[in-house]
């Protein structure tokens, strides 16, 4: 099956790499295996893998179009905007996010970062007004810019170094029977460690995230350059912490992430502690960085899914549920933050203060 989606299997293409060239790294082979991934199928249609908060309802795509528009109308409703959203799925955030800013009268230009090919196809039917970019090179380079980040960063791969009795190494991969494992590079790579962390236990293991760091740090010079604000939602931590935190979800369930390369979604929790310097580092205004389920809150979610459910009685129960998954303190509302960005002249912005 995945030989007719993708051509030959990743994991013999890895193993005839290795073999040829040695170990690949752990970053190398998580960016191959999610880009064989996401090109190949729909991660989030019916028969799909994982679910998003823009696919569980309507009410996330439609608060974070609320907070733009409020930031718009409080920077002087500036013309010449740009809505910009990276990796937007199905496109659906994007379009219950603009339905609610065009009754105020914000209609920006929609710009799509997206590198996989199936997934532009199923934005193209949702979003058909839309630019589409590989990276954020290509984004427009005057106007003020109102970007977006649902579940993208956490796709990004990490690298990770591990302390052994000879020091810090990078974890490498190598193929073992049917499957692939983790070795420690044969290079020394002390130098990479900060000298604070230096002196962890042997075992100790430092995920980094190369992409996120670039990605946050393009973003921030663009509000800088350009105006504008910027949300980056995604499951996290807010502070400094060691472990592995790579997983692999397949049909809804985790799974081996050394098992059928490009068959499953790799991610790793979003290191937003180190991302906030790197935004401030551009001179962007950092706003904070808040679990999901208060930032929800705070913009009105309750009242929002009560006014739903009165305009549709039968989709009550459904609302409700939908509502506790996105703030629920078991479920969304803590393990996912938001970061919220702006430019130094632009406003505040709901749901990150006290
Ligand atoms: N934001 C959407 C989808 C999250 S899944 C939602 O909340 O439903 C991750 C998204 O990022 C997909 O659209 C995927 O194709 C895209 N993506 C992953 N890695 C990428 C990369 N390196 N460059 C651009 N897009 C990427």
């Amino acid at each position: 099956m995945i030989a007719e989606e993708g051509g030959e299997p990743l994991a013999a293409i890895f193993r005839r790499l290795i073999a040829n060239t040695g170990p690949i790294s752990l970053m190398h082979y998580m960016g191959e295996s999610n880009a064989r991934y996401y090109t190949s199928r729909d991660p989030l249609g019916g028969a799909g893998d994982f679910i998003t908060a823009p696919e569980i309802s309507q009410m996330f795509g439609e608060l974070i179009g609320l907070w733009l528009t409020d930031m718009w109308i409080q920077a002087g409703r500036e013309q010449g905007v740009h809505y910009v959203e990276l990796g937007p799925g199905r496109g659906t955030l994007a379009k219950d996010a603009l339905r609610v800013a065009k009754r105020y009268g914000l209609e920006p230009t929609v710009h799509f970062v997206e590198a996989s090919t199936a997934l532009k196809d199923i934005q193209l039917e949702t979003m058909p007004g839309a630019q589409w970019h590989h990276d954020l090179s290509s984004l427009p380079p005057y106007g003020p810019m109102l970007v977006v980040a649902n579940e993208f960063l956490d796709a990004l791969p990490v690298r990770q170094l591990v302390k052994t009795p000879d020091g810090w190494r990078e974890r490498m991969v190598v193929p073992e029977g049917d499957r692939f494992v983790c070795i420690a590079g044969s290079q020394p790579m002390d130098a990479a460690v900060p000298e604070a962390r230096r002196q962890a236990a042997d075992g100790t293991i430092i995920e980094t995230c190369p992409g996120a760091a670039a990605t946050v740090y393009e973003v921030a010079g663009r509000l800088i350059e350009q105006g504008g604000a910027a949300l980056f939602i995604d499951y996290g931590h807010d502070s400094l912490r060691d472990g592995s935190t790579l997983q692999a979800v397949r049909q809804h369930l985790k799974v081996d992430p050394f098992v059928g390369p490009g068959e499953a979604d790799l991610t790793a929790h979003v290191d937003f502690a180190t991302l906030a310097p790197i935004a401030q580092s551009r001179g962007v205004r950092w706003l904070g960085t808040v679990p999901q389920g208060r930032w929800l809150r705070e913009l009105g979610i309750e009242a929002r899914a009560q006014a739903l459910g009165e305009v549709a009685p039968e989709h009550k129960a459904a609302l409700e549920s939908a509502r506790d998954r996105l703030i629920g303190e078991g479920q969304m509302g803590l393990l996912f933050k938001v970061m919220g960005l702006a430019a130094p002249n632009w406003p505040g912005g709901v749901g990150f203060h006290g």
